[in-house]
């Protein structure tokens, strides 16, 4: 793969030519260059460490393939890990649940929860065939709750209506309760999102996820969070046993790396990138593509 990543380890390598493996002394210059290429795609700190000590620990005392330079051994090292680190344990969206399977949609305010939940309703209605519902529990603004109900018509799903005046559990139950009665096989929850995390906002949703034992509970990021996707990362896996990440607007000019910090704390598999406003803009995250974007 070239990229600016290999040039660079390229250079740093041309005077040690000969040389048939990489070692501790030449492979500090180049994980050098690994973490700035890192940190240069928003990937947060704390994970950078972890991800060069565990590359650096593949990397010592590998036999440097034939014509391959150790700069260009120790990138496929990098692309390597990445995409494992990234794809590991992807799959498509879990239904196995008595129906209706319901999926909860976490994440801050703005990070795409309200279009991704229609885009997902179309997915499962056009990729699975299945019927699907969807409901808002954002109580907080009842604009929210009206965009719900555009995205939903556009997906060709059905919406549940919900007032501001009502609690976010009575709300699931009683859409629950709809799904039963007429056979939908997906409930889709979007919930309320602070801009920042809150106390509040986590209690309320802890108790969603508690009355309405979602079959996945998915934490939608955007990408261009950057360096604080971490902490919002952190703050979710704390509160709610997440399934699966979806990443949204993939589409923007950033490198990323959000990816790497998101799926490293929370464990949960990337399983859905958002790449543009419209509702047939998500793909099934390519983390072998990603790695390369990363790198640059
Ligand atoms: P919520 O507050 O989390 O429900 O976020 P919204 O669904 O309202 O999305 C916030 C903004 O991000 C809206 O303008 C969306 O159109 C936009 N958005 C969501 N996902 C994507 C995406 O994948 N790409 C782009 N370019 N924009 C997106």
């Amino acid at each position: 793969m070239a990229s600016a990543l290999t040039d660079k380890l390229s250079r740093l390598v041309k005077e040690m030519r000969g040389q048939a493996r990489i070692t501790e002394a030449n492979v500090q210059d180049m994980l050098r260059e690994v973490r700035m290429a890192l940190l240069e795609a928003d990937v947060a700190l704390p994970v950078v460490r972890d991800f060069i000590a565990r590359v650096k620990e593949k990397a010592l005392g590998q036999e440097v393939m034939g014509s391959l330079s150790p700069g260009q051994a120790l990138v496929g090292i990098v692309n390597r890990e990445l995409s494992h680190t990234m794809g590991e344990g992807i799959s498509d969206i879990n239904l196995a649940a008595q129906p209706p399977a319901v999926i909860l949609m976490a994440g801050l305010q703005g990070a795409g929860k309200t279009t991704t939940t229609a885009k997902l309703a179309k997915h499962l209605i056009e990729k699975r065939k299945k019927k699907v519902l969807t409901v808002s529990g954002d109580v907080y603004r009842p604009a929210a709750i009206e965009q719900l109900k555009m995205v939903t018509q556009q997906a060709g799903a059905e919406w549940f209506p919900s007032t501001p005046e009502q609690k976010p559990v009575d709300i699931a139950r009683a859409a629950i309760d709809y799904a039963r009665k007429h056979f939908f096989d997906v409930l889709l929850v979007d919930t309320a999102g602070r801009l920042a995390i809150d106390e509040v906002l986590m209690r309320e949703i802890k108790e969603l996820h508690a009355a309405l034992a979602p079959v996945e509970t998915l934490f939608v990021v955007d990408a261009m969070q950057g360096q604080d996707a971490i902490n919002t990362a952190r703050a979710f896996k704390e509160a709610l046993p997440l399934t699966g990440i979806i990443l949204t607007k993939l589409d923007g000019d950033s490198r990323g790396g959000a990816a790497l910090s998101v799926r490293q704390i929370t464990g949960a598999p990337i399983k859905f990138a958002g790449t543009s406003e419209k509702l047939d803009g998500l793909e099934v995250f390519d983390a072998e593509r990603h790695a390369g974007r990363i790198l640059g």
